[in-house]
């Protein structure tokens, strides 16, 4: 029900969670926190509160300079580990917010091809349908484009890529969803009282709005694949 993204220059994780607690006034069942560090794709996730998840990431604590974290409020699988975000396929992991209504055909079809499914969620499809892109050769962009394309629902999403580690690439169709801009960081968020420890500089994505976001800033297109310019404003962090 909440969405944290970073492309930073000191360790994401406690930031992630700390921006997700901002996000706890929407209710949610479970949270979970991915980074990519040198190279490495992992994850942290736990049922119930975020403290839970503190916890977790307190016994084993995840490196990286570049993350993406989630609260669920489940729609599509009950409330346990497995089914709490990052998802993961291949080198891709997703978080999502909303219901991809059309997941029970696009699933069907990747299982068919072969794909293993470890959640429940709707979610999970996004992640396989962006890194079977991948493997037939599209770059991140293009496979994430390609499988927005596929998707019917309402979704926010956050996509961080192993073997880049200066990318996160965030969509909007519904739930909003807003990118800050720092210095030499960016930032996804829900809202901007997520992302208000870290700027109050912020840009609001429109509905059919993508977003490809790296340190040094990012460019937002629209769902035929054309450059968009949105509003940049200023924000108290308190709207
Ligand atoms: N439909 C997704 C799930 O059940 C996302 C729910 C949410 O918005 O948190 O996992």
């Amino acid at each position: 029900c909440g969405i944290v993204g970073i492309v930073g220059q000191a360790p994401v994780a406690p930031l992630i969670v700390d921006a997700l607690k901002r996000l706890e006034y929407r209710g949610y069942d479970s949270a979970g926190v991915a980074t990519l560090d040198n190279g490495t794709l992992d994850r942290r996730r736990a049922e119930g509160k975020l403290v839970n998840l503190e916890k977790r990431l307190g016994e084993e604590p995840l490196g990286g300079l570049i993350g993406i974290g989630h609260t669920r409020w489940a729609t599509h699988g009950v409330p346990n580990e497995a089914n709490a975000h990052p998802h993961f396929a291949g080198d891709v992991a997703v978080v999502h917010n909303g219901i991809i209504e059309n997941f029970a055909e696009l699933r069907d079809q990747l299982r068919v091809e072969g794909a293993d499914f470890a959640s429940q969620t709707d979610t999970e499809v996004v992640a396989h349908l962006i890194a079977r892109a991948l493997k037939n050769g599209a770059s991140p962009q293009e496979a994430s484009f390609a499988t927005l394309k596929q998707l019917r629902g309402a979704f926010a999403l956050a996509i961080m890529f192993r073997g880049d580690e200066n990318l996160i690439i965030g969509a909007r169709n519904g739930p909003p969803l807003a990118v800050g801009h720092g210095d030499g960081e960016m930032y996804l968020g829900s809202d901007a009282i997520a992302l208000a420890p870290f700027t109050d500089s912020i840009t609001y994505l429109e509905d059919g709005d993508w977003v490809v976001l790296r340190r040094s800033g990012m460019e937002i297109f629209d769902m035929s694949g054309q450059p968009v310019e949105r509003v940049r404003q200023q924000s108290s962090g308190a709207s």
